[in-house]
């Protein structure tokens, strides 16, 4: 990678825990309503209509900026920031900014975050509140080839939080741990299901070898932000090898191709018109507000990463993956609870849940929700009375995240370790009979035994306890050996 990368992050989140809208009574919730029918005069911008502030966005807001480390400001200001676009109703978007005297809710923040072993910590220049836009939905499922697009308002209007960072990335990989953690801390504080489609969404502005800065519009996940940026870079880097120099632009990222587009040429500062909302006075912000929202602050990411691995001593690693996903860690905390050992709860859930989810494109959700406490409980249960090997306790959680099939069905299926010594016994002789050879080898060098029980664990598939299968094979060997 490129030592002269410059990344900078604007992310917007969702306040998908609010039951309403920034400014009227809609759902927050806009997700499961036909197109246009989550609307009202006031998200619709319709004249004569007035916003009025949802308080709880505001403590919301105000505990993010106390968890990103913010100088929180004493008022709450609003501004019209104005652009013609048809995803926005009124032709402005109700939103905050920082000068001529306006102010955000809060500045100055700072978030460390760890990648290599390396910590390092990421200025936040500001936090925002704002209202989202409506959808544009195109029928190509991109701008690219659709011939026109259809617009939904459900979402304009959906409080959002902007977080803006300084550019103190340095590598795709960087921003990437940033926004997984950032994601992680707005689970914490029951701001964002992040699992939810659009809830997060950044926005990544990047320069190479001090060129202009492009912005690469709307990613999705932390997934794709890094290969966004990764092809952002390569992509650059060609232009100024071929001899050409790069334009400062907007680009789009398409997901389904892995490539930026341009798009919309971005308007200039100025050309915004940013002034104060005369339908929002300002609202003051007491300390006395900050202070009992600091007081109720929940376990953030970092702390409970510390007191996971203390508590039930698992490493600094696997507590860190576990906390990277809330609803993840509660179901860790939960299953340890219920049925102990969790050492091997906790490699389950990082090692075989995460894997199989991500391969087969499960929501976490639906992986947690398959591999539920019970079954978790059951499956742990087979493997510490030895019904079943490691082996076969690792496969059966694939085929229960995969395929949503409880252990009892697994296990009835015959699918469990030979547990019956004559059984092996019998593999074994026939093992023995089949490989001369590799018998007196073993009589003679103990290390050759591996072959052997590679063979016994081959014909029986895997389902003998290997332990077994060393153990009889060792005392086949002493008689052979005495003959
Ligand atoms: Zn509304
Ligand atoms: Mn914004």
């Amino acid at each position: 990678m490129n030592n002269d990368v410059m990344i900078g992050l604007e992310v917007h989140a969702q306040i998908t825990y609010l039951r309403t809208k920034l400014f009227c009574g809609c759902s927050s919730n806009y997700r499961e309503n036909p197109p246009n029918t989550n609307v009202c005069p006031v998200c619709l911008g319709l004249p004569g209509s007035l916003p009025v502030l949802n308080k709880a966005a505001l403590e919301k807001a105000i505990a993010l900026s106390l968890a990103l480390n913010c100088k929180i400001s004493d008022k709450l200001l609003f501004v019209r920031k104005h652009y013609f676009y048809p995803d926005l109703p009124k032709n402005y978007q109700i939103s905050q900014y920082d000068r001529y005297g306006l102010t955000p809710i809060a500045v100055n923040g700072e978030v460390t975050i760890e990648v290599d072993n390396k910590v390092k910590t990421i200025r936040i220049r500001r936090i925002n509140i704002e209202e989202d836009t409506g959808r544009i939905v195109y029928p190509e499922r991109s701008v690219l080839g659709s011939k026109y697009a259809l617009i939904d308002y459900n979402r304009a209007g959906v409080a959002l939080l902007e977080i803006v960072t300084e550019p103190d990335f340095r590598s795709p990989r960087e921003a990437r741990v940033f926004l997984d953690k950032l994601g992680s801390i707005l689970e914490h504080l029951e701001i964002t299901d992040t699992s939810l489609e659009g809830a997060l969404r950044a926005d990544a502005n990047v320069s190479v070898n001090g060129g202009s800065r492009i912005e690469i519009k709307n990613i999705g996940s932390p997934k794709d932000l890094e290969k966004a940026l990764n092809y952002e870079i390569a992509r650059q880097l060609n232009i100024i090898k071929s001899g050409g120099t790069i334009e400062r632009e907007t680009r789009h990222w398409i997901k389904e191709k892995g490539i930026t587009v341009a798009s919309r040429v971005k308007e200039l500062e100025g050309e915004y018109r940013y002034f104060p909302d005369p339908d929002l006075p300002p609202i003051p912000i007491s300390k006395g507000l900050i202070e009992l929202i600091s007081k109720s602050l929940p376990e953030l990411p970092d702390s409970r990463a510390r007191r996971i691995a203390k508590e039930y001593g698992v490493s600094d690693y696997v507590a860190s993956v576990l906390v990277l996903h809330k609803k993840l860690c509660d179901h860790f905390e939960h299953s340890s609870k219920v049925c102990g050992n969790p050492k091997l709860i906790s490699s389950l859930l990082v090692n075989d849940l995460l894997r199989w989810v991500d391969e087969a494109g499960i929501p976490l959700a639906v992986g947690i929700n398959r591999l539920n406490t019970d079954r978790l409980c059951k499956l742990v249960h087979y493997f510490s009375n030895g019904l079943i090997s490691i082996k076969l306790l690792k496969d059966y959680v694939r085929q229960v995240v995969l395929e949503d099939i409880n252990p009892e069905e697994l296990v009835s299926r015959g699918l469990t370790t030979i547990g019956e010594e004559e059984e092996i016994e019998k593999v074994v002789d026939d093992v023995f009979k089949e490989n001369p050879k590799a018998v007196s080898d073993a009589i003679k060098d103990p290390k050759a035994i591996n072959f052997l029980v590679g063979q016994v664990m081959r014909k029986t598939k895997g389902r003998a306890d290997p332990k077994l299968v060393n153990e009889i094979i060792r005392r086949r060997l002493a008689e052979y050996g005495l003959k």
